[in-house]
Order: structure tokens, then C-alpha cells, then sequence
């Protein structure tokens, strides 16, 4: 359905490995300062000065990680350079190189590469990251890609997921959930699609959720947000997993328990009218639906008023001693231990 199709088709074994680099790699220009030489050599050279550097890779497969029938590829370059540069901004420091390694069947014509390297470069871009080198290679079956992001930091700004004391807040950047409805949605269209191919789907009411799964977006805007208003978060995550997940996760390295406000979470109301639509529970959507790619993060208390009314920011709960748990406090006002179930549980469980 949203497959691309491409009419010519160019095989790879017309160019060769080192003819594909040549081609997919022609237009690659760097501009980060740090970075002395990017792609045409054994290696990269970069140079930090006396910043601290930041390193974070991700491998994503075919058919495990992603299905081209509703992931143009496109998107797929797109979405794996930006779930790199989201591991990069968790850490509060900012993104400035990525590495780009890819291996193919021969299935992929020379014209498939080039739209997920347009989706590649176009996020490098938005992002201000030098592509600075890779791996090619084939492979049996498949795709499979893998990024490697490069970032930098001042030491004392660089926030980790152990860090945060018993009374600071736990905040969310944005809104979670939607991404994995968006793909509940893409789902349920591919299987309307086979059964019926001439059916021409009606996504508008959709288009929020779609988007945030197909095209999400890492918060490199956060990092300069919280600098302008003189707040260091004390622990910070991404939200890859799943919102509940990474509660445990920032509990777990700090040794303390937490209470999340289910009231306060976040949601768009798209997200709400597709909950109502699929029969699933919101807060379920909200606490398990993974890849949102927004920033958790902790602060103290005493930073309170320098973000009250700020957009970006909605304190969702506060942490609290170890010994207290990690709850979530109902609507009802009943507590309920919070579990870690990644969208993968979510998807098989319910
Ligand atoms: P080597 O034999 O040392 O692995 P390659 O011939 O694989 O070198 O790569 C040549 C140059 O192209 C290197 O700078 C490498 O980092 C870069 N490169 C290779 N594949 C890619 C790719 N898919 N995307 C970006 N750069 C790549
Ligand atoms: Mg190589």
C-alpha cells in the first residue's frame, strides 16, 4: 500500500560493493567542527577539544524491527538515524556524527538504497550530524542497519540514568502512546489491504499517530530548553521502551521508588479517540507503547517554578524512597505497582 514502488531497477552487483559506496556516499558533506575527516579513509578522525564524548549504536533488522510493507524506506533511514540521536540527547549532550553500516540481499535494487539514504541524509541534516562513515556488505536474507551516533558534552552537563534523589519530579517531554497506536493502525490497514488491495484507506483521523510511528523525532531541542531556563536534570532516559519501562530504569539506577500520577500522563487526543476505537485502555497504551523517543527526566524540586506552564514539560509524578515502590497512582487513587512490559509484551499480551 505505502510501499514505494520503484520502476527502474538498478541491481547491486551492476556497481559492486565499492561502486555502491561511491554512489550512495557522492554527496556527503561534513560541518561539525569536532569532525577532522569524515567518509574516504580507514577511519574517521573527530576532534573534541576538552569535551566529553558520547557513543551509542543501535541495530535494527528486517522483519524483527521493522516491515517495509507499511515502512517505506525512506522512513526507515529517517526513523533509524533518529532513534540514535535520541540515545544521544537522553544523555543531555548534543549529537554531531553518525556511522551508517548496512548489509543487503540482492532482492534491494540500487534505487531502494537510495531512498533509504535519502531518509539517512535528510535526518542528518534536520539534525546537524556529519555522516562520517560505515560498513557495506551483503547479506542472505534481508536487511539489516545499524547506526552508530557520536555526540558531545561538557562534562558536568552530561546526565545519566542513575542520578536522582528521593524528592526530585519526574518529568516527560511531549506526549507517549501514539506511536504504538500508529501502528495498530498500519497493522490493521495492511491486513484491509490484502484482503482487499483497491481499498483506499481514509488515515486523516490517524495522521498524529502515523507520523509518530513512521516519522518520530528525538528531542535535541530539550537540552538548550532546559540550559535557557538554568535546569540540570538530576537522571534522564529516552522513551524507547515504553514509558513504564523507563520509570524502572531511572528507578532502578538511582535507587529509589516512584509514583506516577496516571491523571497527569500526557496523551493527544487522537490517541484517546483510537484507544475508544481499538477497545484498549489508554493508560495500558500509554505506560507499554514504546518508540515515543521523548525525554524522562528528573529534577529537584526547588527547579519546580522554572518550568511550571513550560509546553514541552508535564511532571507526571515524583520520586520517592526505594523502600516505597514504584507505583502508579490510579484515578481512583489506588496504587498499583508498575511493571516493565516493552510494546513487544503489550503487543502479544493483549
Ligand atoms: P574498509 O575496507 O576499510 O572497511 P570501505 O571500503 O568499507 O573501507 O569503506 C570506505 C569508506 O566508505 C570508509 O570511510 C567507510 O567508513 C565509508 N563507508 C562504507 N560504507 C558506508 C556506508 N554504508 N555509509 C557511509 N559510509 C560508508
Ligand atoms: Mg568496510
Amino acid at each position: 500500500m505505502i510501499e514505494d514502488k520503484n520502476q527502474q531497477r538498478t541491481s547491486l552487483s551492476a556497481l559492486g560493493e565499492f561502486g555502491l559506496i561511491g554512489h550512495l556516499t557522492r554527496d556527503i558533506e561534513t560541518s561539525q567542527p569536532s569532525t577532522l575527516k569524515g567518509i574516504g579513509d580507514d577511519g574517521a578522525v573527530l576532534d573534541f577539544k576538552d569535551k566529553k564524548v558520547v557513543v551509542s549504536t543501535d541495530l535494527v533488522i528486517e522483519g524483527v524491527h521493522f516491515d517495509l510493507a507499511y515502512m517505506p524506506l525512506k522512513h526507515l533511514g529517517y526513523k533509524a538515524v533518529v532513534v540514535n540521536v535520541s540515545d544521544i540527547c537522553a544523555m543531555n549532550a548534543t549529537p554531531t556524527q553518525i556511522t551508517v553500516s548496512i548489509a543487503v540481499s540482492n532482492r534491494f535494487p540500487v534505487e531502494a538504497l537510495d531512498e533509504l539514504y535519502d531518509g539517512i541524509k535528510h535526518a542528518a541534516k534536520v539534525y546537524g550530524v556529519d555522516i562520517v562513515g560505515g560498513d557495506t556488505t551483503s547479506s542472505q536474507k534481508g536487511m539489516i542497519l545499524s547506526i552508530t551516533a557520536i555526540g558531545e558534552a561538557e562534562a558536568e552537563d552530561i546526565t545519566y540514568r542513575a542520578g536522582a534523589t528521593s524528592t526530585d519530579l519526574l518529568i516527560v517531554t511531549g506526549d507517549v502512546g501514539a506511536a504504538y497506536m500508529g501502528l495498530q493502525v498500519l497493522e490493521r490497514e495492511k491486513q484491509v489491504f490484502q484482503v482487499n488491495p483497491n481499498n483506499q484507506p481514509d488515515l486523516d483521523p490517524y495522521n498524529y499517530l502515523i507520523e509518530r510511528q513512521l516519522k518520530p523525532e528525538a528531542r535535541k531541542d530539550i537540552k538548550a530548553i532546559l540550559k535557557a531556563l538554568e535546569v540540570q536534570p538530576t537522571s534522564m532516559i529516552d522513551v524507547s521502551d515504553g514509558l513504564s519501562s523507563e520509570i524502572i530504569h531511572l528507578c532502578k539506577n538511582s535507587g529509589l521508588g516512584a509514583s506516577l500520577y496516571e491523571e497527569k500522563i500526557p496523551v493527544d487526543p487522537q490517541l484517546i479517540n483510537v484507544c475508544e476505537e481499538f477497545n484498549i485502555d489508554i493508560t495500558t497504551v500509554a505506560l507499554n507503547g514504546g518508540e515515543d523517543y521523548e525525554l524522562l527526566f528528573t529534577i529537584k524540586q526547588a527547579d519546580y517554578d522554572k518550568i511550571k506552564g513550560n509546553p514541552n514539560f508535564t511532571v507526571i509524578g515524583h520520586m520517592t524512597e526505594e523502600s516505597a515502590g514504584i507505583n502508579l497512582v490510579t484515578r481512583a487513587n489506588t496504587q498499583i505497582p508498575l511493571k516493565a512490559r516493552g510494546w513487544n509484551a503489550l503487543s502479544e499480551g493483549e
